[in-house]
């Protein structure tokens, strides 16, 4: 045995493949003169060290405390074993095991390496748009099946030409073992095409970004393919494509995403707190919603009525050139039919985008999963003061320490990261709600919530929606014992839920508040030895354990149950959905109700005929469920000021109420409101309004 030498075997889990941290568990062995090998396996990293106590100590020190950026180490377990007197530090081919799982990358955003490659002319990745390494670039979307190697991604059939491949062998370049490594010579490519409605102007053969970029000049709407999905893109200063674009795409208001080249150009249109500004950055590189200056030169359309502008900056090579060369804000929104989801294959976003694009840019770098946009809001509680001479200031705010960032749609660079629970549970599927629809499936102490799938309201988003499903259960190794469904009986991943389940598995039914309540009490870590929590569940819809519609909810409630302690008042829905889309009905409806009349109001100018059938239904019940949805009062309260009377999105009376309701340059808080009373019943608490 050599004199004075210790072996370890040690384990990492967590992201801790595709993210370089071989490379660097090879640097540092080197570093502290450790011999031994390191080894990607379906589970993790599996490392075995040899050499001084003191080097050992330091190399296991730096293993968490140094991991390169993208690593997320979830667990490091080690082991005394026999030295072998090993010579050199090795990295060995992975191994795929049975059974065994890991964590996976989400896609992350070009790294500045990679951007200034980019956009070096000296550089041989000079304007090459699929450039990346192991510290950036397209992960979760490629990945049909683990251990995360380039055969199982849809990079298998590029060949990596000598210099690519040198890169990816050398455990000391940045490119060592990035599986879509690829350069213009060996890699994916992109070419442009006419919309098959539009078969003259063929576009020429060479530099297609510039003549993409030229396109999208003068007005053309471009199909844009990439990370996740197509984008819909335009001149979002060019009110005529913004408008075209929407008339084509069937979505009248609803606000687009607007993509600028750079944090610069952000500023010039919208205010950036630090938070907004570190969110925008980040490797996630997600939409934040901004609030919009005033002499932005964007056009109104992309975000009518609205006070915010969705913005985000390049996150692919593809974009950074693009944004660059058309030389202004870009609308960036997916590239679907309104309802539908998000295109992914070329054929089929020929298929389905024809009537959309004037001209498609695609690539042949396969995507296997769809991948929305994610969406984030910094909410601040507001001081009412405005500071005119500060120009990067926005109006009504400002107190850093107070911003609590949120979430609002956690899709690209987020999942298929877990959540990690404060408890072990049994593998689990959960499959979700109607509306923006996600589910989780779940093993070990870990919550797989899956990226935004959509409105579960068509045949394509429920296919996405199971294919979704199928591609979590195989990376994560998952083969659920109990299926998990909302009570709604319509909704169709309840009926999903329902078909699904087999003789060897149960099933749950959970109602939606409390599953709303119980996914932030894991979000906080709440142990379930913490007992119950007064939960709020402020909502549009979710059905309730008496058949009705909920949605203003006070549930004392734990992981396992609750008991909904108050709510607000029923109050009728006249014509069901109908009244959801048309909130004027939910404003007589409600008027009525409360009043016993229906005074004559400018904002309800409707017809006698349309105004006595709300009444019979109120009067009879006829097609008038009853809700007590906060929601619904927003809507209803957004009408009766007419604000909003017929939407054409979710939740738009509510979204203009709320932009009407914020006030710049007012001096002190609204400190007096609308009484309301506050009422026990034998089923709890009811408040009246
Ligand atoms: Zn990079
Ligand atoms: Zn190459």
């Amino acid at each position: 045995m050599p004199g004075g030498l210790i072996r370890k075997a040690i384990s990492v889990r967590g992201v801790v493949q595709g993210v370089g941290f071989r490379p660097f568990v090879y640097r540092l062995a080197h570093e502290y003169g450790l011999t031994g090998w390191v080894l990607n396996h379906s589970g993790g990293v599996e490392i075995e060290v040899e050499g001084s106590a003191a080097a050992l100590a330091a190399f296991v020190r730096d293993l968490e405390g140094k991991a390169p950026p993208l690593a997320r180490v979830e667990g490091i377990e080690i082991t005394d074993v026999p030295p072998v007197g090993s010579t050199t530090f090795e990295i060995r081919h992975s191994v795929a095991e049975e059974g065994r799982y890991q964590l996976i990358s989400p896609d992350i955003a070009t790294c500045p390496d990679c951007l200034r490659e980019l956009l070096d002319p000296a550089d041989r990745r000079y304007r090459y748009p699929f450039t990346n390494c192991t510290n950036c670039g397209p992960r979760f979307t490629i990945i049909a099946d683990i251990p995360y190697d380039r055969p199982l991604t849809t990079m298998r059939d590029f060949v990596m030409c000598p210099q690519c491949q040198a890169e990816y062998d050398d455990p000391l370049d940045r490119r060592f073992h990035a599986q879509p490594n690829a350069c213009p010579a060996c890699g994916p490519h992109v070419w442009l095409v006419p919309s098959p409605q539009l078969e003259t102007l063929k576009p020429k053969a060479d530099d297609v970004i510039a003549q993409a970029a030229r396109l999208l000049q003068a007005g053309a709407i471009v199909a844009i393919k990439g990370l996740g999905g197509f984008h819909l893109a335009c001149d979002a200063t060019d009110e005529a494509a913004v408008r075209t674009l929407r008339e084509r795409k069937k979505r009248p208001a609803k606000p687009l995403a607007v993509m600028m080249a750079t944090l610069e150009e952000v500023k010039q249109h919208c205010w950036v707190s630090e938070e907004e500004e570190r969110l925008l950055t980040s490797p996630q590189c997600p939409i934040v919603l901004l609030q919009w200056r005033p002499e932005s030169n964007i056009s109104r359309l992309v975000a009518p009525r609205n006070n915010y502008l969705g913005v985000m900056l390049p996150y692919t090579p593809l974009h950074h050139i693009l944004l660059r060369d058309v030389g202004r804000p870009l609308v960036m929104t997916s590239g679907n039919l309104s309802e539908e989801p998000i295109a992914r294959d070329n054929d089929e976003a020929l298929r389905r985008l024809a009537h959309l694009a004037d001209y498609f840019l695609l690539h042949n770098r396969d995507i296997y999963a769809r991948y929305d946009d994610s969406v984030w809001f910094v909410p601040y509680v507001s001081r009412f003061t405005f500071h005119p001479s500060s120009s990067n200031l926005k109006p009504g705010t400002l107190e850093p320490e107070t911003a609590l960032s949120q979430p609002i749609r956690r899709s690209r660079g987020y999942a298929p990261f877990p959540t990690k629970l404060p408890f072990k549970v049994r593998q689990i599927l959960a499959c979700g709600a109607e509306l923006k629809n996600t589910f989780c499936v779940t093993r070990d102490e870990y919550a797989f919530l899956s990226q935004h799938i959509g409105d579960m309201e068509n045949l394509e988003t429920l296919e996405h929606f199971e294919t979704t499903i199928e591609l979590y259960k195989r990376l994560f190794r998952i083969e659920p014992e109990i299926i998990a469904y909302d009570m709604h009986p319509e909704y169709l991943a309840t009926k999903y839920a329902k078909s699904q389940v087999s003789n060897l598995q149960s099933s749950v039914p959970i109602q939606h508040h409390h599953a709303h309540i119980a996914g932030c009490l894991a979000d906080n870590g709440w142990s379930p030895d913490d007992g119950p929590v007064i939960g709020v569940a402020w909502d549009g819809t979710g059905y309730g354990t008496d058949g009705r519609i909920w949605g203003g909810e006070f549930l004392v409630a734990d992981y396992r149950g609750f008991r909904r302690a108050g709510h607000l008042e029923y109050l009728p829905m006249p014509g069901g959905e109908a009244a959801i889309r048309a909130p004027y009905r939910l404003a007589i409806g409600y008027l009525y109700a409360l009043t016993g009349r229906v005074p004559s109001l400018p904002s309800l100018d409707i017809g006698e005929a349309e105004r006595r059938i709300i009444q019979q239904q109120v009067d009879r019940g006829i097609n008038c469920p009853q809700t007590s949805a906060g929601g619904r009062l927003f809507d209803a309260v957004s009408a009766l000021l007419g604000v909003r009377q017929r939407i054409t999105y979710e939740a738009q009376a509510a979204v203009e109420l709320e932009m009407a309701a914020q006030i710049p340059n007012l001096q002190s808080p609204i400190s007096n409101g609308y009484p309301f009373g506050i009422e026990e019943s034998e089923e709890g608490i009811v408040i009246r309004l």
